[in-house]
């Protein structure tokens, strides 16, 4: 088997949390259990919400941890060219149209919602005409027009995850109407063009992935093999998030060693029988995606903190 190519691609935009070190950590171990090598890309579409400094500091932050990385890849910030020769494959291709729909009207009652509470978008804007996309009288956004198609993922953590775009999600945005590309372009175009072949990541981002094979497939990219880790939860069944202040890599650095939380991690998520302080090298040996915990991981919080 040729060895994998992985990448960790986090958002700058605060520090990182338990929930996020869980997912480095995995994207790490499974392409090193496999010899592979794991690229790095800071994801700052948002410019307002991401800084360079807080790069720096998730760079800090994943060394710390003893998650090195093998090379990092342009951010996305610097790679608007190479979007927008995509977006122009897919227009020479008469897959876009204009879309003109408000915030409001897409997130009205009567859109069918998804499990996750997003919509599925209805088509309201495809069929438009000339005339009526000129009435509008402002930018539009992109929206790219899918197939009645199902794409199955086979998932390394999730097992198989099914979904047909057309019934399941819809035709959906690739360029804002401010001009920016959105995630799901930029992911696919970025993985595609540096040769990544192994997608690990939070749980929450599996719905993406068939609209991602979707873009592949349309770009000439291969589809890499994808493994979404499972979130963890509060006792109280809450998911951890950024707001967790007490939960992020500013706080825990003063309470913890680094080989203690990736113990606690590795233990929590069924990698080890019992808790002990190890580095991600020697957990390396350990691992594999069957030990992994598939549902959500409730941790004991009260455990990590004392
Ligand atoms: N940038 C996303 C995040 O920080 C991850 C995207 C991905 O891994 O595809 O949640």
């Amino acid at each position: 088997m040729t060895p994998p190519v992985g990448r960790f691609a986090p958002t700058p935009s605060g520090r990182m949390h338990l929930g996020n070190v869980f997912a480095a950590l995995i994207a790490w171990l499974s392409v090193k259990s496999w010899g592979g090598s794991l690229l790095l890309r800071m994801e700052d579409l948002d410019t307002q919400r991401t800084s360079p400094e807080l790069g720096e500091v998730l760079r800090q932050d994943l060394l710390w941890l003893g998650l090195p990385w093998d090379e990092e890849t342009p951010p996305q910030s610097r790679r608007t060219a190479a979007y927008e020769q995509a977006f122009g494959k897919l227009q020479d291709r008469g897959l876009l149209y204009p879309c003109y729909c408000t915030r409001s009207q897409l997130h009205s009652v009567n859109a069918p919602h998804r499990s996750d509470g997003t919509y599925v978008y209805p088509g309201t804007c495809r069929g438009l005409s000339d005339r009526e996309r000129a009435a509008f009288q402002r930018k539009p956004a992109w929206r790219l027009l899918v197939p009645d198609r199902e794409y199955r993922v086979a998932d390394l953590g999730q097992g198989e995850y099914v979904q047909n775009l057309s019934s399941g999600c819809g035709d959906f945005v690739v360029r804002r109407a401010d001009g920016v590309f959105v995630y799901q372009l930029a992911v696919t175009v970025d993985d595609g063009d540096f040769g990544v072949t192994q997608v690990v990541r939070g749980v929450d981002l599996l719905g993406s992935a068939p609209r991602q094979m979707y873009l592949q497939d349309l770009l000439g990219y291969a589809h890499p093999e994808y493994g979404h880790v499972p979130l963890l939860t509060a006792r109280d069944g809450r998911r951890l998030s950024k707001r967790d202040k007490d939960l992020d890599l500013g706080r825990l650095r003063l309470t913890h060693r680094p080989e203690a939380l990736v113990g606690w991690l590795a233990w929590q998520a069924g990698l080890l029988p019992r808790q002990e302080a190890i580095s991600p090298r020697e957990l390396a040996e350990e691992f594999s995606w069957e030990k992994l915990k598939k549902q959500e991981i409730c941790v004991d919080l009260a455990d990590l903190l004392g």
